[in-house]
C-alpha cells in the first residue's frame, strides 16, 4: 500500500483513508521525508514541528 500523508498535520497514514490525529480525509501521496516521533514530550523535533502525538510524519507535504 502506498503511504499517504495528512495535509493538515503531516501524519503518515499507512492504513485507511483518514488521519488518525485530526480525523481529516485530506491526504496526499506527495510528501518528502519521514520523521518519527517516539515521545512527543521528550522530543525536540516534536517541539519544533508542533507535533504532540507520537508516530511517523512527513517532513514536508506538497499541497
Ligand atoms: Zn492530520
Amino acid at each position: 500500500m502506498v503511504e499517504k500523508a495528512c495535509k493538515q498535520c503531516g501524519r503518515i497514514i499507512e492504513e485507511g483513508n483518514e488521519c488518525v490525529v485530526c480525523k481529516t480525509k485530506d491526504l496526499t501521496t506527495t510528501f518528502k521525508g519521514i520523521l518519527i516521533i517516539f515521545d512527543a514530550s521528550e522530543s525536540e523535533i516534536a517541539k519544533i514541528s508542533g507535533k504532540n502525538v507520537p508516530g511517523k510524519y512527513a517532513v514536508k507535504v506538497i499541497k
